[in-house]
């Protein structure tokens, strides 16, 4: 059985990023087999909440206010509303329901109080609750796994070092404190960043290494391939190559072996072909429907087609509780 690390180091890792790629994969595939069921694929839906109007400048947001994007803002969804997507989207064979708000921060307003009221109505439809919300303190984080949230979404995006090229207006310090509030409020981390804004390869590295050598490997890591979209300042950057995405997934997975691994953003413009290396690398999560938060994914139905051919199975809600309590 591989251990759990956090101890890794930049070279090591390096080492893993740079192998052959065939046997990149075999080593995660074998890492992957010991730890998770490998034809098992969580289904996650993300939905915005509150879109567009952000004043952070994060450089592939076509939500950020200062960008001119075709994005239209728009105020916090209501709750019944938020409550109906979470039941189709439970229908519609998801798991996970993570809300996306383009907020700097979680302000103490009447705002979070109805966040706080959308959270306990889709953690009792039996739905693992996500929200990625901007940055959280330690009080806010306890109000919200007190209301049922399972996991926070906070991504890293990029290496420490490459964190300024792509946004000015908060610190990679600030995005790692909110992870340690979560972690107080004993919230599930999710956490990881995109490929293909610009960064060096030792940038990928770097991003892994922070990720890997936190005190507690975040539950989830989602690995984005950056979707261009125009009016932001990445809008004309090239195309992630499907080898690029799982390298990232492998070296993800030998790092984090009980992470769920999600491939996430770039769904859209790869194969069936492409997403079944990024599975067979070990990643076991994607988010399902049409929209991720304002980006193009792939249809429900051409993903059920996707679960057909490659004989995927859903993986069940709160399963590593329920493994934990029949101690398997
Ligand atoms: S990624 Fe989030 S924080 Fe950054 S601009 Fe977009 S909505 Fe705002």
């Amino acid at each position: 059985m591989a251990m759990i690390r956090n101890d890794w180091t930049k070279e090591e890792i390096s080492e893993i990023y740079h192998k052959p790629v065939l046997d990149l994969i075999y080593q995660a595939a074998t890492i992957h087999r010991q730890y998770h069921e490998p034809n098992e694929v969580q289904v996650c839906t993300l939905l915005s909440i509150k879109t567009g109007g952000c004043p952070e400048d994060c450089a592939y947001c076509p939500q950020a206010a200062r960008y001119h994007t075709d994005i239209k803002v728009e105020k916090l969804l209501d709750v019944q509303t938020v409550l109906q997507k979470a039941q189709e989207a439970k229908e519609a064979g998801s798991t996970r329901f993570c809300m996306g708000a383009a907020w700097r921060e979680v302000r103490n307003n009447r705002d979070f109080d109805k966040v706080l009221e959308m959270v306990k109505g889709v953690a009792q439809m039996g739905l693992e609750v996500c929200c990625t919300l901007g940055m959280l303190t330690e009080e806010q984080a306890i109000k919200l796994k007190e209301a049922g949230l399972y996991a926070y979404n906070h991504n890293l995006d990029t290496s420490e070092e490459f964190y300024d090229e792509i946004i000015s207006t908060r610190t990679y310090q600030d995005r790692l404190n909110t992870i340690a509030n979560a972690n107080k409020a004993k919230i599930s981390v999710c956490s990881g960043g995109i490929i293909g804004m610009g960064e060096t390869i030792e940038d990928r590295i770097g991003m892994l290494h922070t990720l890997a050598t936190l005190p507690e490997h975040p539950e989830s890591v989602p690995v984005n391939a950056l979707v261009p979209v125009a009016g932001t300042p990445l809008e004309n950057q090239p195309k992630v190559s499907v080898w690029e995405m799982v390298r990232m997934i492998a070296t993800a997975r030998i790092l984090m072996p009980k992470a769920m691994v999600r491939l996430s953003a770039g769904r859209v413009r790869m194969s069936v072909e492409e997403q079944a290396l990024c599975f067979l690398a070990g990643a076991n999560s994607i988010f399902a429907g049409d929209k991720l938060l304002t980006t193009p994914n792939p249809d429900y139905i051409s993903d059920q087609e996707m679960f057909q051919v490659l004989n995927l199975k859903p993986r069940q809600a709160y399963k590593n509780e329920l493994t934990e309590s029949l101690n398997v």
